[in-house]
């Protein structure tokens, strides 16, 4: 099945907000046999959305659309689809009591423009809401699905999974898609590629390779007809990745970094504590984002001065006759923090995010100290001098570096 998404929304076209419905989307719809080969971002002008709608007809079965079923004039989703299906609008008055219930139950009157979301017209079915009050749409006409779904995403989603998926199982049945990523790290993109270049140029699966932040990552893409059938496909290729990367594989799928480590941790029953500087706190924050976090991680202190450093353990002999961004003094971070809050594992991090230098030390460079009992030892590392690619990098090496460590480290 031919799918086609629209991003409805002027301030996504102003650049106000980034379309990240369509990435949740175009991530979901090829496991449901719907291959997605356009992605349009159209503002609330109707005679744009009545365009990109006829264009999406031509070419799709099936157009999924997000934004502009609000109740304000500049919501016309509806309107448009109305228009290139030619029927008209009506207001269906389950709908708008279910609407006016919605208002009731919180306490308020509903607007009367609030009633233009009890809006259908006859090939329409209504995709119900409970985050929120505008409804969806499942339209089905001419061979053809329009499914008109909310722009916040917590109530597309929401609608996405509950409504939206039992009906599209319904129609999209011809193939289905399916992925496996691989994350590693410590190899260039060259290096992995080489590693598995006998895979590169099949159309079933496909494997692609990317570089990101956390890494190179490598994804396989296979279709059958049934889902056992395409994981049929993946599964030799899976193999060879696997073969070949094993030491290099830190992940799968959605699996984050910080997960990675939060189980390391757990798996070993080990604890840790963060002393951060350019990072300002975000070390603390990416491992606190693993629900359950409280188990391994004892606590962080941002130590952004010469002077926090010092009151924070380090000694200013080191700071002095090393400088405060060197090896010396993110390993004395390390074992400090781990001292102080009592864990078995001390995090340290020392860079410059810049733009400024720090003494001699150049924007981009930064340090990782990782300390235990009985140990300590540290990473240097140089990225493109831009605040938030430091920062965010920082962290990444971090939390690599834990990996790596913890790999050393019995199970159990
Ligand atoms: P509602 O009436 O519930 O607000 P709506 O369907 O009218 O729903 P919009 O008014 O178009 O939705 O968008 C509401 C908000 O949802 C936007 O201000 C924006 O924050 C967010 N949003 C809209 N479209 C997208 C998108 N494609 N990706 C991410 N966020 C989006």
């Amino acid at each position: 099945m031919r799918g086609e998404l629209i991003a409805i929304g002027t301030e996504l076209l102003m650049g106000e907000t980034v379309d990240t419905n369509s990435a949740y989307l175009a991530q979901r719809l090829p496991a449901m046999g719907v291959e997605v080969r356009f992605v349009n971002v159209v503002g609330d002008q109707i005679e744009d959305l009545v365009e990109i709608f006829e264009r999406g007809l031509s070419r799709s079965d099936l157009i999924i659309t997000t934004g502009g079923l609000g109740p304000t004039d500049d919501d016309l989703t509806r309107e448009a689809i109305a228009r290139v299906f030619g029927e008209k609008i009506e207001t269906d008055p389950d709908l708008l009591h279910s609407l006016q219930d919605f208002f009731r139950n919180r306490g308020t009157v509903m607007p009367p423009s609030n009633a233009k979301q009890a809006a259908l017209i006859p090939s329409s079915r209504v995709l119900s809401n409970s985050r929120g009050t505008a409804p969806g749409w499942w339209v089905e006409k001419n061979g053809r699905v329009i499914v008109a779904l909310p722009g916040v995403p917590l109530e597309m989603e929401h609608m996405w999974v509950n409504e939206v998926t039992p009906l599209l199982r319904g129609v999209a049945n011809s193939s289905v898609i399916m992925t496996r990523t691989f994350k590693t790290f410590g190899l260039s993109e060259s290096a992995v590629g080489e590693t598995v270049e006998g895979l590169f140029g099949d159309r079933n699966p496909y494997l692609g390779i990317y570089a990101r932040p956390d890494g190179i990552q490598l994804r396989l893409i296979a279709k059958g007809a049934t889902e056992r059938e395409a994981l049929g496909l993946l599964a030799p290729a899976e193999a060879q990745i696997i073969k070949a990367l094993e030491s290099n594989i830190w992940g799968v799928d959605d699996e984050t970094l910080e997960d990675r480590v939060a189980n390391m941790l757990s798996e070993r029953g080990l604890t840790v504590a963060v002393m951060e500087s350019c990072t300002g706190g975000l070390l603390s924050s990416s491992i606190t984002d693993v629900p359950g976090s409280s188990a391994f991680f004892q606590g962080g202190v941002v130590s952004y001065t010469e002077n926090s450093k010092i009151q924070n353990g380090v000694d200013p002999e080191i700071i002095k006759s090393h400088g405060v961004v060197s090896a010396s003094v993110v390993e004395s971070m390390a074992e400090s923090v781990r001292t102080s809050f009592g864990s078995d594992l001390g995090v340290g991090i020392t860079g410059v995010a810049g733009p400024d230098p720090v003494g001699e030390v150049a924007p981009g460079n930064f340090y990782i100290g990782i300390a235990w009992a009985g140990g300590v030892s540290s990473t240097h590392h140089w990225v493109p001098p831009n605040r938030s690619i430091v920062k965010r990098r920082a962290v990444v090496s971090a939390l690599i570096d834990m990996c790596n460590y913890l790999k050393t480290r019995p199970v159990g």
